[in-house]
């Protein structure tokens, strides 16, 4: 291959294509912007090779497209794209570009050119150069050696842009990976400055304190006090439940470090900085590296003073609340224990006396007698109901379970109280399957109650019909019994208040001079000492429901 001129023009030619030649890196030092690179090698190709056209293109890595060109020619067209003479080359060359030169027609122009076209990059991968001469001037060895160079240094410049953006892509991934986690870290710090939790973090395995949020040196009432290592926790001072301090290694936070601890809301009662003794309630947990090794532990702790002194003054309320309410229930026991026995004594003289023992009396006597002793009789059952009450809330009331047949009872209930129906004329009705329904609770208790539900329909209705409805509840555990009137119903506002002691309907009071508003208060107290519930339904004016669940057997009595 002729490579060195052998005459004088030549060799000056040579010279001047050598710097060319040595001219080209510099123009793309640094350069990445691939139409900048393209322009810059049609140009130095230009004014190296001097040839009648000299055509750049470049191929975008994603989509392979020639996506950046640039042509330079003396006489060039302005209408001409240089895409245009791109495409009309490649149509030329095809896919494969030569690196002998080949004669076409003019890109550019009319009549023949004499083309050099050479790859840039292996197989063309960044694109192609193309260098053409008129067809007298054939390309000399130097020349196209220079081509190749330009196409050669290019893929090098283009592939240190590739480079360059990947490294910079990574250098931005890096920065925005870092920004995220300072972000990340600056939350976490807000969150743990802001939590309404004391926070310490210590080191491990030393114990040295590294950390501690706001709401730490509020509870402790100091700045917080760093602590080289896990013996420097003596500066803080706790106790144990029966008053011994805690000893450094003791503290929740140490115990984490050096055994791993998980420890969950311990109470210590502490001494802030100011003196005040207080309650905190501390959780620690150690913090682990992926091998599991303990690097750090952590301790949040809440200040419970207020709250312990709360429970407390709770506590000696329900005491001095209980204490009451015994005195108070000894008192009624004492005064209704009392007032029974002179109150029996007048009813039996009241009972001589209708009973003309002690001689005749005239009409009007006797009705002044029977009216007292129907008085004697109310006060007697309001004084019987008084200590009902105030034994079953002293929780004196014992239970005696007994299997009951609740569809005897309710027949044998309903039996006694026909006289009472047959006054006002009202159909009564007891609903149940067929064969015993039974329930082992307290017999007695339990007629107590639907007595006190059964003469209350009756009470306040004055027309229509009781019914009493027994059924089994095998899913909830018991019977559920309704006592359902076509009376005179109760008010909205008054329904949450009947089962109150001493509580009476406004109708009620009007109406009769025998309830005492306890009725419905000792069924509440019975129903809930036989683990029942009861509730009311009940339309004002239309009449009312009350269900009534018994279980078929008492849980455990305390
Ligand atoms: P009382 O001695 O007045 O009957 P209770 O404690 O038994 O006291 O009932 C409280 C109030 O509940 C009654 O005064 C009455 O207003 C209302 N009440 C109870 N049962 C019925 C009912 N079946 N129909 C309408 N009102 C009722």
């Amino acid at each position: 291959m002729q490579v060195l001129p052998d005459n004088v023009q030549d060799s000056n030619r040579c010279i001047r294509d050598l710097v060319a030649l040595s001219a080209l890196p510099a123009i793309w030092v640094g350069e990445n912007d691939p139409q900048r690179i393209a322009e810059g090698l049609a140009d130095a190709l230009f004014s190296a090779l001097r040839p009648s056209m000299v055509y750049t293109g470049l191929k975008d890595r994603s989509s392979g497209r020639f996506a950046f060109e640039a042509v330079r020619a003396h006489r060039l067209s302005p209408h001409l794209k240089s895409q245009e003479i791109g495409n009309a080359l490649r149509q030329s060359f095809g896919s494969n570009p030569m690196a002998e030169p080949v004669l076409i027609s003019n890109p550019i122009g009319s009549g023949m050119l004499r083309m050099l076209v050479i790859p840039i990059g292996h197989d063309g991968m960044w694109g192609m150069v193309a260098a053409g001469f008129s067809p007298s001037a054939f390309p000399s060895e130097l020349e196209r050696l220079l081509l190749g160079v330009g196409a050669n240094q290019a893929a090098v410049v283009l592939e240190n842009a590739r480079l360059y953006h990947e490294a910079r892509a990574e250098l931005l991934a890096r920065q925005r990976a870092e920004e995220e986690r300072r972000t990340v870290l600056s939350q976490l710090e807000t969150v743990l400055r802001q939590m309404p939790a004391g926070v310490v973090i210590a080191e491990a395995p030393s114990g040295r304190l590294i950390l501690g949020n706001e709401q730490a040196d509020q509870i402790w009432r100091h700045p917080f006090m760093a602590a080289d290592d896990t013996a420097g926790y003596r500066q803080y001072r706790g106790f144990h439940p029966d008053g011994t301090p805690y000893l450094p290694e003791e503290w929740p936070l140490a115990r984490s470090i050096s055994t791993g601890e998980v420890v969950r809301g311990e109470e210590i009662d502490f001494i802030r900085g100011d003196g005040a003794p207080g309650t905190l309630v501390a959780s620690a947990a150690p913090i682990r590296d992926a091998e599991g090794k303990i690097i750090m532990g952590v301790v949040t702790f809440y200040d419970i003073t207020d709250r312990k002194k709360a429970e407390a003054a709770l506590k000696q309320k329900t005491i001095e609340a209980e204490e009451a309410s015994r005195l108070k229930s000894r008192f009624v026991s004492q005064v209704s224990h009392d007032l029974r026995t002179p109150l029996n004594a007048i009813m039996g003289y009241n009972h001589l006396l209708s009973a003309e023992i002690y001689g005749p009396l005239a009409e009007d006597q006797k009705q002044t007698l029977a009216r007292m002793q129907n008085n004697a009789e109310h006060l007697l059952k309001l004084i019987n109901n008084v200590l009902d009450l105030s034994k079953i809330e002293s929780g004196k009331e014992s239970i005696d379970l007994v299997p009951i047949d609740l569809v005897q009872l309710i027949e044998e209930i309903l039996a006694e109280m026909t006289p009472l129906s047959n006054q006002k004329s009202l159909s009564i009705y007891c609903r149940a399957r067929k064969g015993p329904i039974v329930v082992e609770s307290d017999a007695t208790k339990v007629k107590q109650i639907l007595t006190n539900l059964v003469s209350n329909a009756i009470k306040f209705t004055d027309q229509g019909s009781i019914t009493v409805e027994a059924r089994d509840q095998n899913e909830k555990g018991g019977v559920e019994i309704r006592i359902e009137d076509t009376g005179i119903g109760i008010k909205k506002n008054e329904l949450a208040r009947i089962f109150e002691s001493f509580y009476q309907g406004e109708k009620a009071i009007d109406r009769s001079s025998e309830g005492s508003g306890l009725g419905l208060a000792i069924v509440k107290d019975l129903v809930h000492l036989l683990q029942g519930n009861i509730a009311v339904q009940s339309e004002y004016g239309q009449g009312s429901t009350f269900t009534l669940f018994l279980p078929y057997r008492l849980n455990k009595i305390q």
